[in-house]
Order: C-alpha cells, then structure tokens, then sequence
C-alpha cells in the first residue's frame, strides 16, 4: 500500500453548516476528509497538497486553523519533524514526516531566495551558534561521497537542489527512501547560496558539498507531533486561544493583553 500523508487541523467550527464549507472547498482540491467533528473543532485529511496548501484552502473559507499533527493512512506517529528556516531576509519552514519505513516526506516553502537554484542538505549539527557556518558537514553516516537525492552514492542528508521562482519563493515536496525522521531530529537542514551540482563537479569539492557555497538559510530539525499527539486547545500557559495565538507574540506587553 502507497502512504499517503494525513494531516490533522484545529478548525474553528461553531455549526454544522461550517462543516459543510469546510468539506466543499477541499472537495474541489482532490482532498479527501477523513475526519470531521465540529464539536472538537478537529479535521482530518488525506492529500498530496502541502499542509500550507491545505491551510490556505480552510482559511480561504474565513475559518482559522492550525496543524495540529502530520503522519500518514500508515501510521499516525513514525515520526514528524518541522524546521523553521532562516537567514538573511530568507524565511520559511519546512516539514518533515515518515510516512512509512524508507518513505520520507520533506515539504516545505522558503521566501527571498535569489531565483534558480539552490543546494538543500541536512547537516550533521542542530547548532546555530554561528550561523549556518555551525551545523557541520552533510549528514553522512556511511562514509560516501557527496551525491543527489536520487544519486547511488549520496550522503544521507543530500537533498539535491530546490528552485526558487522569480519571486523568490521555492514550494517543494520531496520523498526519500534513505531519510529517516528519527536520524534527523536534533540535526540542521541548510539552504545553500548556490546550484548543488549533485557530485558530477570535475574538482574535489564536488564531492564533500556539491560546490553550492555557504550556507545562507538554515533552521534545527526539532521533534512535532504526529496525528491525535496533540490535544492542546488553549495555550495552557495564559489561556491565549490556539487561534489568537500565532498572532500574538511569544512574550511581552500584547500577549498580556489579550489574556483571557
Ligand atoms: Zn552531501
């Protein structure tokens, strides 16, 4: 049986006929729902789109959302992973999820990128301490020659490149046999400033890092939640709702003022 991802949303339903909303404007993506329940404000899907994607698409309906947790028909939590990349004036996040044994999903959309195309790698330390000049080589834990996501030889961190468009957003969905989520959680995914020529490069360093230069985004691979892992409505520190609060701050004088 093919995975395929299933990803779990808080929607903010009030009435059955919101369900039905919610339910046509998927409908119209090739979505498949295989979960709603309004009382428990909770939405399961089945897609190919990205959980961006499946965002816009709630949110297009005036609903807020939010992931709640990524797994897949296979297994609810094999593991998932999320990194929130950045550098200068570069942002984004990535998700990472093990939809079943030797079949990883790397999605993910990255803004201000200079258009084409860029080297994208796990590095072997979750250490930002300087930068991207901290997170250490590609993840190699075999001992190979640097390579592309679909090269024989590759280190298991080689994703190959991602394209950024001339507006300088790249949107990409990768799936990998050699990926495991759980080798990866505490590591550091690195978005290089130049074309990764996947290993096929006449000089030396084709083969250590694919000659794509310094890493100019970067961001720690932590651990997230799996499918029915989180049941958080409300942040349970000052009872600011899961809806109010990725608009509000993390600390300081406006998160105080919208306690509840
Ligand atoms: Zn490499």
């Amino acid at each position: 049986m093919d995975a395929k991802p299933r990803m779990e949303f808080a929607v903010d339903m009030k009435c059955d006929s919101c369900a039905d909303i919610v339910k046509n404007a998927l409908k119209t993506r090739d979505v498949e729902v295989v979960m709603l329940d309004v009382k428990k404000q909770l939405l399961v899907v089945e897609s190919q789109l990205s959980f961006k994607e499946i965002l816009t698409l709630i949110e297009d309906t005036g609903k807020r959302a939010v992931l709640m947790g990524y797994g897949s028909n296979v297994s609810s939590s094999l593991g998932a992973a999320v990194a929130e990349i950045s550098g200068n004036n570069v942002n984004g996040v990535v998700r990472i999820v093990q939809l079943a044994n030797n079949n990883c999903l790397i999605e993910g959309t990255i803004d201000g990128l200079t258009p084409g195309k860029h080297g994208l790698n796990v590095h072997e330390y979750g250490d930002l301490s300087d930068g991207c000049r901290s997170c250490g080589n590609h993840f190699n834990p075999h001992n190979f020659g640097h390579g592309g996501i679909n090269s024989e030889e590759r280190h298991v961190g080689d994703l190959g490149n991602i394209s950024a468009q001339i507006n300088g957003r790249s949107s990409f969905r990768l799936l990998d046999s050699r990926i495991n989520v759980w080798d990866i959680i505490g590591r550091s995914l690195v978005v290089h400033e130049k074309e990764d020529d996947l290993g096929s490069g006449q000089n030396e360093r084709s083969k250590v890092d694919g000659n794509s230069g310094p890493g100019i985004a970067c961001g720690i691979i932590a651990r997230s939640s799996g499918l029915f892992q989180n049941a958080k409505r409300l942040c349970t520190c000052d009872g600011v709702p899961l809806w109010d609060e990725r608009e509000v701050p993390i600390v300081g004088k406006e998160r105080t003022r919208q306690k509840l």
